[in-house]
């Protein structure tokens, strides 16, 4: 008799709709009820309260949590978020999704996610050091080179890397480069990290528009979220020969069907930090992006924004996963029925940045460092690797292409922990 006594503390939309495909993937495997809770559930996580002093004298509380949902095989590993709807529940989701991820592609990771209840654009410079130190304070004892290795995330980025990996190394006392990965290149960051999730994103995309007998020189694109993985994957697709129509941020997007100009477009981002009033194309709603006309649908802000009710009216032809969680359960219901529409899913679409996350991590414990080539030329091959064990999988059991990357991914966790076996 196996069955899990949880508390409600994960419980919210996004957590559940994880759940359920933890519950679909393991009925689809035949997966041993003995096995299923203890594959499924985090295995631990802290929740901590970061007093930061403002510019005018009085002190804000932030609220921030790590979850290590799988540790069987390796530190675990995954992103930390800055975003005002951080919930433990999403960040619980985000994690075990990283735990299919690092497991699909054969990283000998488990999975982790961390995030803080906070909009960065509200903060100072100061005020975002002062947040992202005391919040590794706090994570000291939870983190670490062989325990549990962060990243940058939805609102985070390689400068809040930096101050982390400092507060931790003068911590310990010594340079501990290894602690967190998407780090600038000189403290350790490696070449090609900062666009990896993107750039495997579009490899990826490209690899499937060519199954498709879709050449990617005559393809368009839409990407919502044009922020470290939409930007990267828009640039990448651009340089293979596609035209990319419209981008978003949370602003709202644009939309022009002669091709955004992607380096006026940075640049603008550069100097007002939103898209708004960009003028490289008429506007758009984020809803409205999703439903354009075009090749590749590169969705790469947040969850759940394609649903059962969007999905009827989706005309794109492939959707290139860049977000963790863009499609929920409904919505992929809608599109199995559907047979015009292709997905590569989020556990192996934005594997890129992982993959190059482990690469930095293995330099950093090695002191010996990569060229650019060597790097993207070993994150092509673990894609290939991925995706082909994938399209067997899916072949083999005629499952969905999500099914197939999760069930890869769910088995081999669950493998490991029955080889552990039940401590004591
Ligand atoms: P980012 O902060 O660099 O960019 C996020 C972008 O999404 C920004 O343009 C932001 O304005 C936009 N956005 C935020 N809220 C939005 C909303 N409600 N509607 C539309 N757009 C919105 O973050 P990122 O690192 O590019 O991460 C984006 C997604 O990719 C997340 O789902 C993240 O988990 C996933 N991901 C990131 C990495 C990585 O290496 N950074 C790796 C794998 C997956």
């Amino acid at each position: 008799m196996s069955k899990a006594i949880v508390s409600s503390l994960y419980d919210s939309d996004v957590f559940r709709m994880a759940c359920r495909q933890f519950d679909k993937a393991a009925d689809a495997i035949n997966l041993p009820e003995s096995l299923r809770d203890r594959t499924k559930y985090p295995r631990r996580c802290l929740a901590v309260s970061l007093p930061v002093r403002r510019r005018d004298g009085s002190v804000t509380v932030f609220e921030g949590y790590r979850v290590q949902h799988n540790l069987s095989t390796g530190p675990s590993k995954g992103g930390i978020r800055f975003h005002q709807d951080v919930t433990l529940g999403e960040v619980a989701a985000l994690a075990m999704w990283m735990s299919w991820k690092t497991s699909l592609v054969g990283l000998p990771y488990g999975g982790a996610k961390g995030g803080v209840i906070v909009d960065p654009n509200q903060l100072t410079e100061s005020e975002l050091e002062h947040l992202s130190r005391r919040y590794m304070q706090e994570m000291v004892n939870f983190v670490g080179p062989q325990v549990d290795v962060p990243a940058p995330d939805v609102g985070t980025n390689e400068r809040i890397m930096a101050w982390m990996m400092d507060t931790y190394s003068n911590h310990v006392g010594h340079v501990a480069s290894a602690v967190v990965t998407g780090k600038p290149i000189a403290l350790g960051g490696s070449e090609g990290r900062r666009e990896a999730t993107g750039a495997g994103v579009a490899y990826l995309a490209r690899k499937y528009l060519e199954k498709m007998k879709l050449p990617v020189s005559k393809a368009t694109v839409a990407v919502q979220g044009f922020g470290n993985v939409g930007s990267e994957t828009a640039l990448a697709l651009r340089n293979y020969g596609a035209k990319v129509i419209a981008i978003s941020d949370y602003t709202g997007g644009v939309y022009n069907p002669k091709g955004i100009n992607l380096e006026k477009a940075l640049a603008y981002l550069r100097s007002q930090r939103v898209l708004l009033d960009f003028d490289g194309g008429e506007p758009v709603t984020n809803e409205q992006l999703l439903e354009l006309k075009c090749t590749v649908l590169a969705p790469c802000a947040l969850e759940r924004v394609i649903t059962d009710q969007n999905a009827k009216r989706l005309r794109c032809r492939l959707i290139a996963e860049g977000a963790n969680g863009p499609t929920t359960n409904g919505a992929d219901r809608v599109l199995e029925q559907r047979d015009d529409i292709e997905l590569i899913p989020d556990v192996l679409c934005n594997s890129g940045g992982v993959i190059v996350s482990y690469f930095e991590w293995l330099q950093n414990l090695s002191n010996y460092y990569w060229t650019r080539d060597e790097v993207l030329k070993k994150l092509h091959a673990m894609l290939d690797r991925a995706s082909d064990a994938v399209e067997v999988q899916q072949r083999k059991f005629k499952f969905s292409r999500r099914l197939a990357a999760l069930t890869l991914g769910i088995q081999r966790v669950a493998d490991a922990k029955q080889s552990r076996g039940l401590f004591p």
